[in-house]
């Protein structure tokens, strides 16, 4: 794990003017419900988009799905998009909202899947509308 992440970060940094930091964030694994509630809050019944992983800045952890596969290459994605918190947090950017990290996380896990030859894990065409939605602040 801890090879995949210095490898990931070695990719990012080649691919972004971020600073690399030498330590790695911690990892810790969740079921697909407890991740849902961890964003949602568990009393939140509204329709709930699924949460493949969680970057708390606060814990500097990763939280990955269960069932999160160390050699599957869309899991690596999802690794790789947290990977771009843990740098946006390291780096002290100062975004307006949280959702406002979330363009330039998706934009590096896009160019990484090409290079890997796979699909975008986050390729929903109505997600990435949302998001771009959100992105802008609109509640801030
Ligand atoms: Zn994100």
């Amino acid at each position: 794990m801890e090879q995949l992440m210095f490898a990931l970060l070695i990719w990012l940094g080649a691919h972004t003017s971020y600073v690399i930091p030498n330590g790695l964030p911690f990892i810790e694994y969740k079921s697909a419900q407890e991740l849902s509630d961890m964003k949602y809050g568990s009393n939140y019944s509204e329709r709930r988009l699924e949460v493949s992983a969680i970057f708390s800045d606060s814990k500097k952890t990763i939280y990955l799905n269960k069932k999160f596969d160390l050699n599957n290459k869309i899991d690596q994605g999802i690794l790789l998009h947290e990977l771009v918190h843990y740098l946006q947090m390291y780096n002290a950017l100062d975004f307006k909202c949280v959702e406002a990290r979330e363009p330039e996380a998706y934009q590096l896990t896009h160019a990484w899947s090409q290079e890997q030859g796979i699909g975008d894990p986050f390729q929903d065409p109505i997600f990435k509308l949302l998001l771009l939605q959100l992105a802008k602040c609109p509640n801030f």
